[in-house]
């Protein structure tokens, strides 16, 4: 059904590590980050290992009642919290940057061993916790707003940014703990509380950013002597809500919760945002994405494969920014495609833990299924699939990839590169797996069209040494995306951005930027300073 790869050549030389298996790791990992190993068997719900299967833990899932109760602890916490400075708060913050910092190697393995990571994508999801809590310090002395000119002598207008209220914040399986962080962080220095319902597929590392959080409070409130209800109050600032798709909606329905922060399929923001929607709650939906790259007669294509390649590839195509579509100028494609096969060909696969593996596992079966089903049906719309998309067994060398050293228990494929006659409806689709389609174009106005035909408005690039072409991609006609870059791929956004994406992808805008503003109310104040009171459009009304 599916072509096989061309020949690679074997450059495996040296034996790769036999890594540990990931249950005694995690333990080992655990002990590093200071956390008590009772956290890892207190419940029923177990969390698994994508890299071999193996169980890691059981954690806590709570009963469904214990969400209203959650969100009760979390409105007092607010109530009290809100009082505090805001550079205070930011205080908390910029410990929290402090531990992560201590145990960014630890976190970022956590990672690796709980959603499949590679090492250094698992670091650098710690890493992007830390950045966004340095952002939000600085933050904590600049929530500003404007003053305006007002048309009533002696009169003067202003806007304040006030707290919000407690912040639901719910997490997709493939950012496990930097998504939280975007949140709580500009959440906390705002004068919020948040509650956190992490994905149930990644429910370990969740506990384990949890943990270093209260070992965070514990810290500050053994430092600074503060009084028991107020030290009880740190404690409930941040709150787990542990549990299925049934905890998400709990949140999203509570009255209760003021905003409703929701990372996840756009499935999933179909059943959300009506549900806070009924309560005129607030939202702020980050969801699916079908991303593309443009490449254009002119483009430097050593540069575009390796963008490619990584967005394509990297998190085993599991990324929102995933690049999931590829545009090329006619007279570009045969040069580009067969520069992918040979990228493809010696990408490593594996181990995420070992070094030089480009590419782990999918998350589980289902996700393996998934990306089988829609490589069906692109054949069947007409696409061919070039290279990849087979499933590959576990041995060193003994799979479809000679590179790859497949650890027995997980799920591994080979990424597919599948060249479509046009963009049939499973390329409109996000299939959250490495596969990557192929389309051609004969001008710009025709990739353009192609490229904003899709229901999603994520991430996307252009590939280009064209000025006129970029500024077009980027202008008002170009891409309709939240994110639209020019020479550099669709995933890896810095946390200084506001990141978010329009039409299915949700509409939200987090992290940097003028995001904080989504977790603050807006008042606009009036100030009379005179002996008169002059009405607004010149309206009279005398007693
Ligand atoms: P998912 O939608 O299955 O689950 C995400 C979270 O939503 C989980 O915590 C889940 O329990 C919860 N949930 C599911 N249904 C719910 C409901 N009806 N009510 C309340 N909560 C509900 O997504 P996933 O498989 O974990 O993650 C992959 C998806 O997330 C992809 O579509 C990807 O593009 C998207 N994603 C988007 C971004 C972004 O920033 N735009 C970032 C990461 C992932």
């Amino acid at each position: 059904m599916i072509s096989a790869p061309p020949a690679t050549v074997m450059t495996l030389s040296s034996k790769p590590h036999i890594a540990m298996n990931t249950h005694e790791e995690l333990r080992a990992v655990w002990h590093e980050l200071g956390l008590s190993p009772a956290l890892l068997e207190s419940a029923d719900v177990s969390s698994r290992s994508p890299i071999d299967g193996q169980t890691l833990a059981h954690v806590a899932r709570p009963r469904d009642v214990d969400v209203d109760e959650a969100v009760s602890r979390s409105y007092r916490a607010f109530l009290a919290w809100r009082e505090v400075p805001a550079p205070q708060r930011g205080e908390l913050v910029r410990r929290l940057a402090q531990m992560l910092r201590t145990h960014k190697a630890a976190l970022g393995r956590v990672v690796s061993l709980e959603v499949g990571k590679i090492t250094s994508e698992g670091l650098g999801e710690v890493q992007e916790m830390i950045d966004i809590c340095d952002f939000a310090v600085g933050l904590s002395r600049q929530l500003h707003g404007l003053t305006i000119a007002s048309e009533r002598p002696d009169h003067r207008m202003m806007e304040q940014w006030h707290p919000l209220g407690p912040v639901g914040v719910i997490t997709a399986f493939n950012f496990p703990v930097a998504v939280w962080s975007w949140n709580a962080a500009l959440a906390l220095v705002c004068g919020n509380s948040v509650l956190w319902k992490p994905s149930e597929k990644a429910s370990l590392c969740a506990v384990a950013v949890h943990g270093l959080w209260l070992r965070c409070v514990q810290h500050y409130i053994g430092q600074t002597r503060c009084s028991p209800e107020h030290a009880q109050m740190l404690h409930d600032l941040c709150l787990l809500v542990p549990g299925d798709s049934r905890a998400g909606d709990a949140l999203a329905r509570h009255p209760r919760v003021a905003l409703v922060s929701a990372t996840g399929s756009t499935r999933m923001g179909r059943a959300v945002a009506p549900a806070v929607a009924q309560r005129f709650g607030r939202c702020l939906l980050e969801l699916g994405g079908n991303n593309a790259v443009i490449v254009t007669e002119t483009a430097d294509l050593d540069l575009a494969v390796r963008a490619i390649v990584f967005g394509a590839v990297g998190t085993a195509g599991q990324r929102c920014t995933t690049t999931r579509r590829l545009l090329v100028h006619a007279s570009q494609h045969a040069q580009l495609v067969q520069r992918l096969i040979k990228a493809y060909g010696s990408l490593r696969i594996g181990d995420p833990r070992e070094d030089g593996v480009l590419m782990g596992p999918l998350i589980d079966e289902a996700a393996a299924a998934s990306m089988q089903r829609a490589l069906v049906q692109a054949q069947a719309q007409g696409g061919t699939v070039l290279y990849g998309g087979q499933r590959l067994s576990p041995g060193t060398g003994a799979s479809a990839n000679p590179l790859s050293v497949i650890p027995t228990g997980g799920v591994y494929v080979s990424p597919a590169l599948v060249d479509m006659p046009g963009q049939t409806p499973i390329v409109c689709e996000e299939t959250f797996a490495p596969i990557l389609y192929v389309m051609r174009w004969h001008s710009l106005r025709e990739a353009l069209e192609l490229h904003n035909a899709v229901a999603q408005g994520l991430s996307s690039a252009i590939f280009t040494q064209d000025l006129i072409e970029a500024e077009t991609f980027l202008s008002a006609t170009g891409s309709d995306c939240g994110i639209a870059n020019v020479n550099l791929g669709t995933s890896g956004a810095e946390i200084g951005g506001a990141f978010g994406g329009d039409k299915d992808s949700g509409g939200g805008r987090e992290s940097g930027s003028d995001a904080w503003r989504q977790y603050m109310r807006r008042t606009t104040n009036t100030i009379n300073r005179g002996r008169s009171l002059p009405l607004a459009q010149g309206v009279s009304f005398d007693v």
